[in-house]
């Protein structure tokens, strides 16, 4: 069992008051908070450690590249890739995507397929779509049914020869799904395409396991996983990033230069030009080690508690709708009050203190399959508590009082 009082000491953050209030901070999906390991380790580098890497011959030098390497080590154990060099750092899942998406242009032909799903984030969406552009490709959209699952007989549909590359999500930021998508990479190999998983949602809660998933690219964001703002991996297999052409020129990514001709360093400094986010990187490792010290065994189970509470809790609320029913959810609910604008709830709960997230969450066309503007979305971290949903239920009960 977690010890959550001890837990939420190791957050400074989670102990101030906001509008008066103690914060209830139910925004994880968006942004987690930091343990102190994590700040003290940002101030560290700072202090002891800051020089640029990979260059200088010097002391200072040395050791930050070192610290920087050992983290891309211990993000490739945390992940299981058979390579360190499969570990690329940058600056967040956004840019993992676009720098795949961009690398595809010289792969796809007019005709080809994309294949994302009506469950994905704007980031996974958008890369493709200009990707398709500039190609000719076509995108095409796994549905998804009432509960917010895709629906894997009309994904078995869309799948063809003509499918390139497969890009969706672990878990919805929006609704908290779980995708099946080992079974789905299963599949997509089977004509003979590329997966990408978005892995935003999945890291705070889950240890992927690249190598058993046998995805092509797997990206996530380090500040979603109490790491800094800024920093994120791509993950993908040796072969691809061989093949895939850079995605930025500059610094750290060459082998020679030139006016005549340029030749790219080895993996992974391919896809990492310039001088990256140094810290950022460093510290990531400093976050998966806090993950890995509670336990994802223990945050899963956990999770599922205040998941399981809180949504028999907020179901008690009459008029009140829950978005997102899958069988398989992570610790998130969105939900709805008829006859009252998301908006208005989170403005009032917010005087109280409590921190939830209200709109389309960066995913549009599920609020415009569910026929709604959007949601009020209350994701939960492992150093939440019931205490917690308690507060957010009477919160809700009282705006609604006041909006009807
Ligand atoms: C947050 C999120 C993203 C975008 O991550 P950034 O850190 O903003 O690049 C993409 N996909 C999902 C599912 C997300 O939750």
């Amino acid at each position: 069992m977690l010890d959550i009082q001890k837990i939420r000491a190791d957050f400074p953050i989670l102990s101030q008051k906001v509008n008066g209030h103690p914060l209830v901070y139910f925004d994880n999906g968006a942004t987690s908070q930091k343990p102190q390991v994590v700040l003290d380790a940002i101030s560290e580098y700072y202090s002891q450690t800051n020089a640029n890497i990979h260059r200088g011959v010097h002391s200072l030098s040395q050791k930050a590249t070192d610290a920087y390497e050992l983290s891309r080590k211990k993000i490739q154990q945390h992940i299981n890739a058979q390579h360190s060099h499969e570990v690329i750092f940058t600056s967040g899942t956004t840019h993992g995507i676009n720098a795949i998406a961009n690398g595809f242009a010289s792969l796809l032909q007019k005709g080809d397929e994309v294949l994302v799903s009506a469950l994905e984030h704007h980031s996974n969406i958008v890369p493709w779509q200009m990707l398709c552009e500039r190609t000719g490709a076509v995108l095409k959209v796994i549905p998804i049914n009432q509960n917010g699952e895709l629906i894997q007989t009309e994904y078995d549909k869309l799948l063809s020869a003509n499918t390139k590359i497969v890009a969706v999500n672990h878990i919805s930021n929006a609704l908290g799904t779980i995708n099946p998508i080992a079974e789905m990479i299963r599949k997509a190999h089977t004509v003979g395409a590329a997966v990408l998983i978005d892995g935003a949602q999945a890291v705070p809660h889950l240890k992927p396991d690249v190598q058993a998933l046998d995805c092509d690219f797997y990206v996530f964001s380090g500040h979603k996983m109490c790491g800094p703002t800024g920093i994120g991996i791509l993950y993908g297999k040796e072969a691809w990033l061989n093949q895939l052409p850079p995605y930025q020129g500059g610094g750290e990514m060459i082998a020679t230069v030139s006016f005549e001709k340029t030749t790219y360093a080895d993996l992974p400094h391919k896809f990492e030009a310039g001088t990256p986010n140094i810290e950022g990187g460093i510290v990531l490792g400093t976050a998966v080690d806090y993950l890995n010290s509670i336990g994802f065994e223990h945050i899963a189970a956990y999770e599922h508690e205040l998941l399981d509470y809180a949504t028999e809790k907020l179901s008690e609320i009459e008029g009140l709708n829950i978005v997102g029913t899958a069988k398989e959810k992570t610790s998130v609910i969105s939900f709805n009050i008829q006859g009252i604008h998301p908006y208005d709830i989170g403005t009032i709960i917010d005087k109280k203190g409590i921190a939830v997230r209200t709109g389309h969450h960066c995913a549009q066309p599920i609020m415009d399959f569910f026929c709604i503007p959007g949601t009020i979305r209350a994701s939960f971290a492992f150093y939440n508590t019931k205490e917690e949903i308690d507060i957010l239920v009477e919160a809700v009960k009282k705006a609604k009082a006041m909006l009807l």
